[in-house]
């Protein structure tokens, strides 16, 4: 039938629940140590500065948050805005929104305030939550706004901490989630076009909270100490530290934003054995760890949200031959992984690979001209379907019939292939995507900011990749975002003005690296840009120097 099933059966305690009613808050909090155990277990600590939470902290947190939110007027359906880095107050404001059947949605930091604005419109945020440092991306826009931190004298938005410590003194009235609600809108700009807001459900994160749970009793890591520096606001932090491991009663080390000295230090102080990295950080261990020492605790590292390379995960084997490198793959759109490897002889033994599909996740891997599914080892475009796939774009059907074909089938965009084992390989990136750092940046966005430049008539942005003598070098940060540009006749405009009027108004991430002038941008007769060409064309001449 050319469709891969899951060699996995997640095991009865597991399976997800039938109850219609249930919501992802009332499950993780469900799951919760025991009493006696939850007032000692820490379940987060904050590397930079040492403070804990307890897992009765953690779901006192989470209460009195949530009847605080609900005093304020935050209603079921309601979307709250979060932007924040990583930290102590992060799982408590999610499970809070979860917990009152509000809508959360989260976005990246670094990103500039009209980055910000568009998705607090497109969300149709009802609350903001935000960082101190971030509050001033919030000034031009008309929609209430809290703190994460305790009040400044001269703010006068409200405060998450103060709320929280005020104590569970609001009572919620009843409020019946069911499963089948949205529960989180994230961004992903999907496989063309800009950033949409995916929808998942109640039930999308219920099912993935189960699969972390079955993964870390899989790979006995119920006991562990897991490192939690991977952005909270991406799909990928979001399951893990957001609420996933809380269910398996794990204790998380939190660093607020990624630095490799802080991390080797925060590794050491607290023992960590278990890290869900990326893979410029595996890179960067290879090249930069001094003495092996460093990861004398770690048993396993994970790697995602962007391809590891099969002479990278060799290399740091070869270093750290104590520990488990192990690569996974998925995407917002199914709510994260879907592929991972449970033994480390299987990790081992096909380095290039993204691992097994996940219990309750079946794949198809189609011929993009034929529409059909395909044998082992043909690639083709992979097709994910099972309960963690998104409901669908917010107020987009014409991306969502798109993306999902009428079966449930999620089309990734990605290229790839299985083998006899069922074992997953991305091979390539159909979609127009660019992941630079691991980060969504999206060429449509891009060639939009870009035509907005008057003396820019035409512009496309394809992903461009260094290469370099040293194959390992080119994973540092994955693809840059390269521009081709039209100018205007006579027109004195140089590479460093396109990169410099792109700087001004994107992420850092999302910059402009690297700008050619042509004479036209080669278009389908749809007037589809041919990115395809313009990628070829790009790395031909780097290629043969
Ligand atoms: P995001 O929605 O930001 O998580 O991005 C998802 C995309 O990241 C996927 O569709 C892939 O293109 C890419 N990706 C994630 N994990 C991997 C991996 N292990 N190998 C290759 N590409 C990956």
């Amino acid at each position: 039938t050319g469709i891969y099933n899951s060699v996995f059966q997640l095991t009865d305690h597991l399976k997800v629940p039938t109850d219609p009613d249930l919501g992802i808050a009332s499950f993780v909090l469900s799951q919760f140590p025991h009493p006696h155990v939850a007032e000692s277990k820490l379940a987060l600590i904050d590397s930079a500065t040492n403070q804990h939470l307890t897992y009765a902290q953690l779901h006192r947190s989470i209460r009195s948050l949530a009847g605080g939110l609900y005093h304020l007027g935050v209603r079921k359906g309601d979307v709250v805005f979060l932007l924040s880095p990583n930290s102590l107050l992060y799982p408590t404001i999610c499970l809070a929104v979860f917990s009152i059947g509000a809508i959360l949605s989260t976005a990246n930091p670094i990103n500039t305030s009209s980055e910000i604005a568009k998705q607090v419109l497109d969300s149709g945020a009802k609350l903001v939550i935000s960082a101190p440092e971030e509050l001033h991306k919030f000034e031009r826009i008309q929609v209430p706004t809290m703190v994460t931190s305790r009040q400044s004298k001269e703010g006068n938005s409200l405060s998450i901490q103060e709320l929280i410590e005020c104590g569970d003194t609001h009572e919620v009235h009843e409020i019946r989630i069911k499963q089948s609600d949205t529960a989180a809108v994230l961004y992903s700009s999907g496989t063309t076009g800009t950033s949409k807001g995916v929808i998942l459900t109640h039930s999308n994160l219920i099912t993935t909270a189960r699969l972390v749970r079955w993964y870390a009793e899989e790979t006995s890591s119920v006991n562990d100490v897991f490192l939690g520096f991977i952005p909270f606001f991406h799909i990928y932090g979001l399951v893990f530290f957001g609420y996933g491991l809380s269910c398996c009663g794990i204790t998380t080390v939190l660093m607020q934003r990624f630095d490799f000295q802080e991390m080797l230090k925060a590794i050491q102080v607290h023992k960590v054995n278990n890290i869900a990295a990326v893979p410029p950080v595996v890179l960067g261990l290879v090249k930069n760890c001094k003495s092996n020492d460093s990861l004398s605790s770690v048993r396993r590292i994970g790697s995602g949200a962007a391809p590891l390379s099969k002479e990278l995960s060799e290399a740091f084997r070869a270093q750290f031959p104590w520990v488990e490198l192990r690569q996974g793959y998925g995407l917002t759109e199914s709510c994260g992984a879907a592929t991972v490897f449970v033994s480390d002889e299987m990790a081992k033994a096909h380095p290039g690979s993204c691992g097994s599909l996940l219990p309750t996740f079946s794949a198809k891997v189609v011929d993009m001209e034929t529409g059909l599914a395909l044998p082992p080892y043909k690639e083709g475009e992979l097709w994910l379907k099972g309960p963690t796939i998104m409901k669908g774009y917010l107020g987009n059907e014409e991306a969502t019939a798109a993306t999902l074909d009428k079966d449930g089938w999620l089309k990734t965009g990605d290229l790839g292939y299985f083998d006899e084992d069922g074992l997953l390989y991305i091979v390539d990136r159909v979609k127009e995507l660019i992941k630079h750092n691991g980060y969504q940046v999206a060429p449509a966005e891009l060639e939009a900011l870009l035509l907005s430049h008057p003396n820019i008539l035409d512009a496309a942005v394809i992903p461009w990749v260094p290469i370099t003598m040293e194959v390992v070098e080119d994973e540092e940060s994955g693809q840059i975002p390269m521009a081709y540009v039209v100018k205007a006749v006579d027109s004195e405009l140089t590479h460093e003005q396109v990169i410099q009027f792109v700087a001004a108004q994107v992420a850092p991430y999302k910059k402009v690296r690297r700008v050619e002038f042509i004479d036209v941008i080669p278009k389908s007769a749809a007037g589809k840009i041919l990115r395809k060409q313009l990628i070829l064309q790009t790395q031909r001449p780097i290629l043969s120097k």
